[in-house]
């Protein structure tokens, strides 16, 4: 859709129009496994690539086109691939990039899943990751060898309220002729648009604010269309004849659709990561509201991280948007629209006091998610990091004092009445 549009309309706009059967103003969700073609020819077209249009759902379906569409055109990327959740996005985005022996430079500071993920599953597929200390950018650059494909980093990271410094990083990545790949899942292209900084890939998982209610899982790959495959031999998948595509030449054929017709019509006919329509419907819906849900989010978490840092009962609020934060000076420059809305403090009264917290919450509900319309907390050192050691809990900003909010987008005053009481009961 037209850039001259702004955001909030494309939000609700881009990738839809009225269905052209039925005149349905809203997406339908198109439950069907397949479609009918037209006849022989066009039915040999459709697979090689020489017409656009539907085979089979594993690979395209309407409801996901119209979210693949505007999920594209929120970060501004020539072209987006759905997939079944977050983590799918991460395998889909490296997958056109990787072969063994191959490996990429990866934020410190990441969701644990994806440090799992990356530290530990990937390895059986003979990819390996690195991983750097982003503030260092030297490191960064030392980090990169023959065989490093990307460098892969969260814009707000999980969970300590980290802000990455894009545009630093993207120049590293540029020099060393290497495409960066961005999870935006905690900023949302409301927040950050990671490639007007010099990103080549853009991963969401969709799960979180692009859904914005906690009812889907789901995940997508941006691809900014702008990085040269071809430049340097790299990535033979997309710049030579692909054997697991009749021979044929993604860069070279489709341009600046490269690497989204790669990952549809090698990656999800193959990995079969495949989104359903149902929830594609519910994530457009979801993302109709983004612009008007984000800067609440953000509001609320702004306030109350200020509130926490001057309680006596709280000894440190880890949120970029505090003045005091180390990360002021990036929140200002690379995320004028605010620093998200999930991050962690720590009690004066460590480990008891935590746990007690949690569980005298009231509107708070005491979950694994984040992203969602309610405000949750979690305890991560007795929960998603329960299996790591104290000083691995530290070194992930989950010790075991600390607490992890994501603020929804109820009413401020509503959610630190909650907190000041749950506070009150674990300093009893
Ligand atoms: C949740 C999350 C993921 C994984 O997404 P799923 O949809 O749960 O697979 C990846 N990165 C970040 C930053 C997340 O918050």
């Amino acid at each position: 859709m037209t850039e001259t549009l702004g955001f909030d309309t494309r939000a609700v706009h881009a990738g839809s129009a009225p269905d052209p059967a039925t005149g349905a103003r809203q997406v339908p969700i198109y439950q069907t496994t397949a479609y009918v073609f037209r006849d022989a020819d066009q039915a040999a077209r459709l697979f090689g690539l020489q017409e656009v249009g539907y085979i089979y759902s594993r690979l395209t379906n309407p409801t996901i086109s119209a979210l693949q569409a505007r999920v594209a055109d929120l970060e501004g990327g020539a072209g987006a691939v759905c997939c079944s959740s977050g983590h799918a996005a991460q395998i889909m985005a490296l997958f056109p990039l990787m072969a063994p022996g191959k490996n990429i430079v990866v934020s410190t500071r990441l969701y644990g899943g994806t440090v799992t993920q990356f530290s530990q599953t990937i390895k059986r597929f003979g990819w390996s990751a690195k991983f750097v200390d982003l503030d260092d950018l030297e490191a960064v650059r030392g980090a990169i060898d023959d065989n490093t494909q990307a460098i892969f980093c969260e814009s707000i990271s999980n969970p300590g309220g980290y802000l990455t410094d894009i545009p630093a990083i993207a120049a590293i990545a540029d020099a060393a002729g290497l495409p960066l790949i961005v999870d935006n899942t905690l900023a949302t292209p409301y927040l950050c648009r990671p490639i007007e900084m010099g990103a080549t890939l853009v991963v969401h998982s969709l799960t979180k604010y692009m859904t914005g209610n906690g009812t889907v899982t789901g995940g997508a790959v941006v691809d900014s269309g702008r990085f040269d495959w071809s430049a340097s031999g790299r990535f033979p998948s997309l710049s030579e004849p692909e054997p697991a595509y009749h021979g044929l030449k993604f860069q070279e054929a489709l341009g600046p659709m490269a690497f989204t017709f790669h990952g549809i019509a090698i990656g999800l006919r193959d990995l079969g990561m495949t989104m359903n329509p149902q929830g594609a419907h519910y994530t457009l819906l979801g993302i109709e509201t983004l612009g008007l849900r984000m800067p609440k989010h953000v509001a609320n978490a702004q306030k109350i991280a200020e509130w926490l840092e001057t309680d006596p009962r709280v000894s440190s609020v880890s949120y970029g948007g505090l003045a005091s934060s180390p990360r002021a000076e990036v929140a200002a420059r690379v995320y004028p629209k605010g620093a998200g809305a999930l991050f962690t403090f720590s009690l004066t009264g460590g480990y008891d006091a935590a746990v007690k917290l949690v569980d005298n919450l009231k509107l708070f509900s005491h979950v694994a998610n984040l992203g969602d319309a309610r405000s949750l907390a979690i305890h991560s050192a007795s929960t998603t990091h329960s299996q790591l050691t104290d000083a691995q809990k530290i070194a992930a900003g989950a010790g075991p004092d600390v607490v992890r909010l994501s603020i929804g987008i109820e009413d401020a005053d509503d959610l630190i009445a909650d907190l000041d009481q749950a506070l009150a009961a674990a300093s009893d």
